[in-house]
């Protein structure tokens, strides 16, 4: 693009990438995005440390911190003192924190401490039902990203292993992809008695929702009966925002939202976004990325190949990747090319 200072060229999978000056307009309006707590402030410093020598001291990216309650002097100036680029922090409105009117707030009680005798995790926690409707229904909304294309989420004691010596978000976007991850998993069962049920009963009731056909493959072993629990985990993710304010996201997340499902059970922003890519998106427009080394508590994934033991501190016997728990990414990689799906359709 012009006015674009690029220092090199390099290319990835037979992908010419730039790679620009610091400062520089960059050809894609992207962010690190990052939901975080005061509390996590030391956690948070070990994660950008790790991003910006691995990767952002060279491209320069903004940050974009939110939180429920406003950012303590603190956070804002030892987080601000970590990176040249540019740091923004926002406080998220009410109305996407907060209980919405239709929820009966005495059932939802009842409801968790009904999960907490089943020893489910986060089973008496309101703020984490909070979070995960957030970040299923309302990141994206937020002023502070209104101009922003690509998010790349980032939270607290998040550790990145590999050198990272090309640009994720004009990968993304030269290729036309819309999501991306590092590792899927299965989710458990008890934080989602009925979401499937409600996915069901939203397809039947919006006949052509369904713009994938393979994606329902991913997610169920039966045809569409049961949901398998599939879902890439969602601590890591780049992503296109406008798939997310795309008006099909929205039906779909306003329904999920309409059924309760964020208060009377557990619903993960996770298996939210998951159902959402694969029954929206091509194949092709979801990307493992390999490459990138990663480690949210307990999960690792790691590059195979012996080519990114010169760029990664992480151990590729402990990639996800090995790991019968998370065998989504195998059977996302085993579907058909959407190209496939769209000729059988017809
Ligand atoms: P887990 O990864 O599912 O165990 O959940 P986390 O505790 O890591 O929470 C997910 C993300 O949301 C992290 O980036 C947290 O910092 C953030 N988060 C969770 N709860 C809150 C909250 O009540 N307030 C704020 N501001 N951030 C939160
Ligand atoms: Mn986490």
């Amino acid at each position: 693009s012009p006015g674009v200072e690029i220092q090199e060229r390099i290319v990835r999978d037979g992908v010419d990438i730039e790679m620009y000056a610091p400062g520089a307009a960059k050809p894609v309006r992207a962010a690190f995005v990052v939901l975080v707590r005061n509390s996590e402030l030391l956690g948070m410093k070990q994660a950008m440390r790790q991003i910006e020598d691995r990767f952002n001291s060279k491209f320069n990216y903004p940050y974009v911190f939110l939180n429920d309650v406003p950012f303590t002097d603190d956070f804002v100036a030892e987080t601000t003192a970590m990176t040249r680029a540019n740091v923004s922090y926002g406080v998220i409105p009410t109305e996407h924190w907060s209980y919405p009117a239709w929820i009966n707030q005495t059932h939802a009680l009842e409801c968790r401490q009904s999960m907490e005798q089943q020893g489910v995790f986060y089973a008496l926690s309101e703020s984490y039902r909070h979070m995960c409707r957030f970040n299923s229904g309302f990141f994206f909304r937020h002023p502070l990203l209104s101009d922003i294309e690509y998010y790349w989420r980032i939270e607290p004691d998040v550790e990145y292993s590999c050198d990272i010596d090309y640009d994720p978000f004009l990968f993304m976007s030269r290729r036309g992809i819309k999501y991306g991850y590092t590792i899927a998993l299965h989710e458990y069962p008890e934080t989602i008695p009925t979401l499937w049920a409600t996915v069901k009963n939203l397809i039947a009731s919006r006949p052509g929702f369904v713009r994938h056909a393979n994606g329902m493959a991913w997610l169920s072993e039966d045809g569409g009966d049961t949901y398998n629990g599939c879902h890439f985990w969602s601590n890591f993710e780049i992503g296109s925002l406008d798939f997310f304010r795309s008006k099909e996201y929205l039906a779909y997340f306003d329904y999920l939202d309409k059924a309760g499902g964020f208060f009377y059970e557990r619903w993960g922003d996770a298996p939210v976004h998951a159902i959402a890519a694969a029954l929206l998106l091509k194949k092709e427009e979801v990307h493992w990325f390999e490459d990138i080394g990663y480690y949210h508590n307990p999960w690792t994934n790691c590059p195979q190949s012996p080519e990114s033991r010169l760029r990664c501190h992480c151990d590729p016997e402990k990639s996800a990747i090995h790991h019968y728990w998370a065998s989504c990414t195998q059977s996302w990689l085993a579907l058909p090319s959407s190209n496939s799906s769209q000729s059988a359709k017809g």
